[in-house]
């Protein structure tokens, strides 16, 4: 058996552990509520750990393609086995020594964000004797979901305004280096609920298509986005959506007539979903303080280990699993990590019965945005470790580094 406590002890805290099967399973589940014929995109950035992508990539014939936006990702996807022609770059940021990178390492589809994004991707790829396949990323005027992370409708870095969109159509076929291939939406992230998710779609697949006429060019790609919803530091269970597959199916067939013969093809994303529910940090009680009225549980995992995402200030809902002797019904405690700022807090009113040091907690649902969306160097602490495990096996262990690459200036008048 590798039960938490057991790998805390055998590896030590704070640590990551990531189950294979469970991503397998997420995967699986997300293939199935889409039709057949969509592909999905798996987002580098939620967990760019090489052994969870290689298992979303190889998932039969129906096996993940890879969305990133750097070099850094771009190296851990092809260490994940992924081919360039798998691979799809966005970003609002893409510079020209990225670009030449990308295409020189085999990259040939990129989402762009604004004509200035789209002549960029062109000079790279003409200075090396290309053409690139670009997508343009609408920012919708308008979204259906109520809720979830909107991405779309505001002003933003990201995407080609809708409403003026058309406008640019005889500038945007003429670029050189660069052939439009189709669009990119990602209107939202962890939709609320299926309802929301199937509403999105229809109405990003209704603009694609209307886009399109405006545009006057045939697409051969539409990426319509994502927003599956997974918890994230909280107990609870990713949903499967059942109704998805047949409704997706439906709008595409009314907007897209040759859709299901791969004209255009289309693509969805995820992150979150596909990883978040495999895995489950770690942390063991440092110390157990009171201070007035509040009683502070101080663990070994900070905003320095998890919680990056939400920056600093802004406290995440963590739920957490205590082992062995530590019950849930005590006293509410603050959870705090080790750091020296009063924001490393991890949780505020988590009910814990007598926490004592050298106690393992376990915080559920830690897969995505885990280490790689944290203030990792901050108060300079190491990285914590990762162990991918399947079932019972442990598969790897891992930690990220952070080294200074440090030069003298021999030739400064001062340091
Ligand atoms: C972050 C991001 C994703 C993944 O989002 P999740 O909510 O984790 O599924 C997908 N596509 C784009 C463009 C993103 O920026």
């Amino acid at each position: 058996m590798t039960g938490p406590t057991e790998l805390a002890e055998r590896f030590g805290t704070p640590s990551y552990v990531y189950d294979l099967d469970r991503v397998a399973t997420a995967r699986d589940d997300l293939l199935a509520a889409l039709p057949d014929e969509v592909e999905v995109f798996y987002a580098a950035k939620a967990n760019p750990h090489p052994d969870l992508m290689r298992e979303l990539r190889t998932g039969g014939a129906r096996g993940c393609r890879a969305e990133i936006s750097s070099v850094g990702e771009l190296d851990a996807v092809l260490e994940a086995g992924f081919q360039g022609d798998r691979i799809l770059y966005t970003g609002p940021g893409k510079t020209t020594e990225e670009l030449s990178e990308a295409l020189t390492r085999g990259v040939r589809l990129f989402s762009t964000e604004s004509y200035g994004d789209l002549t960029r991707v062109g000079e790279a790829a003409l200075k090396l004797g290309l053409s690139a396949d670009c997508l343009i990323r609408v920012n919708n005027a308008t979204g259906a979901a109520a809720t979830g992370i909107r991405m779309t409708g505001v002003p933003s870095q990201f995407g080609f305004d809708s409403e003026t969109l058309p406008d640019l159509a005889a500038d945007l076929r003429d670029v050189p280096g660069t052939t439009i291939a189709g669009l990119h939406f990602f209107p939202l992230s962890n939709a609320k609920d299926e309802a929301s998710l199937i509403a999105e779609f229809r109405h990003t697949v209704a603009t694609a298509a209307a886009l399109q006429d405006a545009l006057g060019v045939t697409f051969r790609f539409v990426d319509i986005g994502g927003g599956f919803a997974a918890p994230y530091g909280v107990q609870g269970e990713r949903p499967v959506y059942g109704e998805l597959r047949a409704a997706l199916a439906g709008t595409l067939d009314e907007h897209f007539a040759g859709w299901r013969e791969g004209a255009p093809r289309i693509a969805c994303e995820s992150g979150r979903y596909l990883v978040a529910d495999s895995g489950t940090l770690l942390t063991s009680v440092v110390n157990v303080k009171d201070s007035r009225d509040q009683r502070y549980v101080v663990v070994d995992a900070g905003i320095n280990t998890f919680g990056g995402m939400s920056g600093l200030g802004r406290i995440m809902p963590v739920t957490v699993e205590p082992h062995e002797s530590v019950g849930v019904d005590g006293t509410p405690a603050s959870l705090a990590g080790p750091l020296c700022t009063p924001g490393d807090l991890l949780g505020r009113g988590v009910p814990l019965a007598d926490p004592a040091p050298g106690d393992v907690l376990s915080v559920p649902n830690t897969g995505a945005y885990g280490p790689t969306a944290s203030l990792l160097m901050f108060l300079g602490r190491p990285a914590p470790t990762e162990i991918v495990v399947r079932g019972d096996d442990v598969v790897s262990v891992s930690r990220i580094q952070h080294t200074r690459a440090y030069e003298p200036d021999t030739h400064g008048q001062a340091l």
